[in-house]
């Protein structure tokens, strides 16, 4: 009983932080304020007609901006654009084929919600998905965690495999449950997990020197992720590209500060890499999941789903595991430069929307034969997908009220 008024009084103290984010009107009118007269000052250094993306990083961050309509209340001569922050959008078709050819052989798959419906770019014996390996008798089980796929593989006793599909978010789970040994000797893993910094880096790289899209002068680094590797993970950006980057929190208010410190830092010619999210991220990260990750998995280049590869991007297990490696223990070959093959559907442009390049509704597909319960592209299958987010939700909420106040509307 304790236990549970101490729980339940924690999640009021929850309730009460979130809800003073979400809806301290003043303080977004303020902080709206300020952008855009820092957007003014900006522009009068750079010419009235000068335009410049912020790119958030994480789906989460997107949702945020999507949902409560924050580019309605960005000055003109900034856009907000999402990056690769959805690690089901970029994990390559043949992955899916792989698993799908292992479910139709006999071998219990268990993956994330959102990964069940993804879709292949080749048919493997009729399936285009796993749910559609499901149709044709594969027994494909959705889990939420590591730990679920572990002990339900325990108690059937069936050869699995666990798609470990993410960002540094749940290499350390992953790791722990290999260290501590809580993984039956018939689960392996299929460790796809993905590095963002070098993404981000690709990202803003391969833009740079774009002379028609605007250029891209902050990020708004991904908060979650940086709970793991600290905010020290994206100083190298900043210096690289001498671009301010602010690791944010997820609520309105979070990404409204994030960008009134992008612009500031810009207005006074600064690039650093700072922290907005301070009541979660650190400087140094979790030390301790930074070690666990270093003793269990091998940095490798890695395939990112129509883009190719990226260097040092991705995760797979060291040989110390390797009886619980699905690559070896399958046979299943990794990707090379050479055999990977560009894996989105014709007219498809999540590429170009992965790294910021464009936005949904450039893609001429976009709402029309790829909707939600359509999906013709792997960004508009994950929640976190950009696609997705974009026809799910519209501006509106806390925005349109600040947007009315401020005269915007
Ligand atoms: S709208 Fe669909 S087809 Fe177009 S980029 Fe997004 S996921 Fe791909």
């Amino acid at each position: 009983m304790v236990m549970g008024v101490k729980t339940s009084d924690s999640l009021n103290a929850i309730k009460v932080l979130v809800d003073s984010f979400r809806v301290n009107l003043p303080l977004a009118k303020t902080i709206v304020s300020k952008i855009w007269s820092l957007a003014l000052e900006l522009g009068k250094r750079y010419g009235e007609g000068f335009r410049f993306k912020i790119m958030d990083f994480c789906g989460t961050h997107e949702w945020t901006i999507t949902y409560f309509g924050i580019r309605s209340l960005m000055p003109p001569s900034i856009e907000l654009v999402a990056g690769p922050g959805c690690p089901v959008c970029v994990t390559p078709s043949y992955f899916i084929e792989e698993a799908i050819k292992l479910a139709l052989d006999g071998v219990t798959i268990y993956t994330y919600g959102d990964v069940y419906r993804l879709r292949s770019i080749r048919f493997v014996r009729g399936a285009g998905s796993l749910s559609d390996a499901k149709a044709l008798g594969g027994d494909i089980r959705v889990v939420t965690n590591i730990l679920d796929a572990a002990n339900d593989a325990k108690s059937r006793g069936r050869d699995a495999v666990f798609m470990g599909i993410g960002f540094e978010t749940v290499a350390p789970g992953y790791a722990q449950a290999l260290n501590r040994g809580l993984i039956p000797n018939n689960l392996k893993i299929l460790s796809l997990v993905k590095l963002t910094p070098p993404a981000m880096f690709y990202s803003i790289d391969v833009q740079k020197g774009d002379v028609i899209e605007p250029p891209i002068m902050g990020v708004i680094a991904p908060g979650h992720v940086s709970t793991i590797t600290g905010a020290k993970a994206w100083a190298p950006v900043s210096e690289s590209f001498r671009i301010p980057v602010v690791v944010s929190g997820f609520e309105p208010i979070d990404v409204l500060a994030s960008i009134a410190e992008i612009l500031k830092q810009l207005a006074s010619g600064k690039a650093e890499t700072v922290i907005e999210y301070t009541r979660a991220v650190t400087w140094q990260g979790d030390l301790k999941a930074q070690s666990l990750i270093a003793n269990t998995f091998e940095i490798v280049d890695d395939a990112w789903r129509g883009i190719g590869f990226i260097p040092k991007s991705g995760l797979r297990i060291k040989d110390r595991y390797s009886k619980y490696d699905a690559f070896k223990v399958y046979g299943i070959k990794d990707l090379t430069p050479d055999s990977w093959r560009y894996d989105l559907t014709p007219g498809c442009r999540c590429a170009d929307v992965i790294i910021g390049k464009i936005k949904p509704t450039q893609c001429p597909l976009f709402m029309k034969s790829c909707t939600p319960s359509t999906p013709v592209g792997p960004c508009m299958v994950s929640i976190e997908g950009t696609c997705s987010i974009w026809a799910r939700f519209g501006a509106g909420g806390l925005a349109n009220e600040i947007a009315k106040e401020l005269g915007l509307l």
